[in-house]
């Protein structure tokens, strides 16, 4: 394991950890020490590769965007994680995660959503494996994020809107921890993303690392050379970052450029920058840099992306920004928009507005790119969710 990778106490450097209600203590540890041998199994290997390529549509595509390349002044690629099935590359980890939970002799998956894509996702191979499916949202998510509700219950899960706080992410995750606590014998809880108690951030990111471990072979065949000069990806959580770096972390030829939302401004305090903004305290489990009060109360993020307002961001990336190994930056609700509509006119890909706030880098650091330059960008998902978004913003591009 390199040094960017978990330790065996659960930390990235400062960051991570396991800090759990007494009550979960045995269900983690019993994760803990399971899900590394079944993983790494060569009978779940076969049927989890089976599925993602046969179920998600997997690999997928590294497209070289020839105008972009052009007017960035590098040889860009984009990693096409919007062409898999559901639209993101959540996939990936929700049925990762499920066949583990089948493996551990779980019968009932439960799951907390902000904007719903992981409750999509997960409500997807709940389907697929026949398993009953309780997904945690908050009340004011169930208002705003009306299809994706409407899908998850096609789907056979049942939705149950939170009524406490703000009615937000933050709420759903904390009702579905509840459940955990109530049911720890029987109920797997899929974590959409690389936060919560170790092991859980290395899990999905395992999960996840399907990405860079196409990206190799496919750069290969393409450049004849299996690692680009720049990484890039937009962070949430940080799954789809964590999945396009995991097979490059110790490889420092490969620069890293993480993209958060920056909402109106990073000094607005309407923003959900919580690596460039935030303090160092504990959210659900682990220990990572998050956006709170002085008194240790979380405070809501905002950004135009739904999927990117969680108010922290998982324990690896806590440490590659601190340590240097990754440079983090911000796009602006304004920038991600623009960036949107530019990928849609030069390449003809209309991008979810999460990844919108990666595009949204290439004029920030194009300065650093020589022409020569391989950059991989990973579109994590695609736009339909948000024409109604792109529409209502429309006269903001110029
Ligand atoms: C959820 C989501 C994200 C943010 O989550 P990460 O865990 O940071 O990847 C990014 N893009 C899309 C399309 C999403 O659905």
């Amino acid at each position: 394991m390199g040094k960017y990778n978990v330790d065996k106490m659960g930390f990235y450097g400062n960051y991570g950890g396991a800090y759990v209600p007494e009550i979960l203590y045995k269900t983690v540890e019993n994760l803990k020490d399971s899900y590394e041998a079944i993983i790494d199994s060569d009978e779940f290997k076969k049927e989890f590769h089976d599925l993602l390529r046969d179920y998600v549509g997997r690999p997928s595509p590294l497209y070289y965007a020839r105008r972009m390349s052009g007017k960035y002044g590098c040889q860009l690629y984009l990693k096409r994680e919007d062409l898999n099935h559901t639209g993101a590359h959540k996939i990936n980890n929700a049925l990762g995660q499920i066949l583990l939970a089948r493996k551990m002799g779980k019968t009932r998956i439960i799951a907390e959503t902000g904007a719903g894509q992981h409750g999509v996702a997960t409500a997807t191979v709940c389907a697929l494996m026949d398993m009953p499916c309780t997904v945690y949202m908050g009340a004011l998510d169930v208002e705003r994020q009306h299809v994706n509700v409407e899908r998850m219950r096609m789907l056979g899960a049942e939705v149950v809107p939170v009524e406490s706080g703000n009615k937000t992410l933050k709420d759903g995750t904390n009702e579905a921890i509840r459940d955990w606590c109530c049911h720890p014998a029987d109920t797997f809880y899929i974590i959409g993303s690389t936060v919560g108690p170790h092991p859980y951030p290395e899990l999905v990111a395992r999960l996840q690392s399907v990405i860079s471990e196409e990206i190799k072979w496919q750069l290969q065949e393409k450049t004849g050379r299996d690692y680009p000069n720049w990484l890039m990806a937009c962070v949430g959580g940080g799954s789809n970052a964590a999945g396009t770096i995991y097979h490059y972390l110790d490889d420092e030829r490969v620069k890293i450029i993480l993209g958060e939302a920056g909402g109106l401004g990073n000094d607005t305090g309407m923003t959900a920058a919580s690596l460039q903004t935030g303090t160092t305290g504990i959210l659900h489990g682990s220990r990572i840099k998050l956006m709170q009060t002085d008194d240790g109360q979380i405070v809501e993020p905002y950004s135009i992306s739904a999927g990117l307002d969680y108010p922290g961001t998982g324990p690896m990336h806590c440490n590659i920004y601190e340590t240097g190994r990754a440079q983090v930056l911000s796009a602006n609700d304004d920038e991600a928009l623009r960036a949107a509509y530019e990928l849609t006119r030069l390449e003809g890909i209309i991008p979810a507005l999460e990844s919108s706030h990666a595009l949204a880098l290439l004029p920030k650091v194009a300065g650093q790119f020589k022409k020569d330059d391989v950059v991989v960008l990973t579109v994590s998902g695609r736009g339909d969710k948000d024409l109604d978004t792109y529409l209502a913003n429309k006269d903001k591009i110029k």
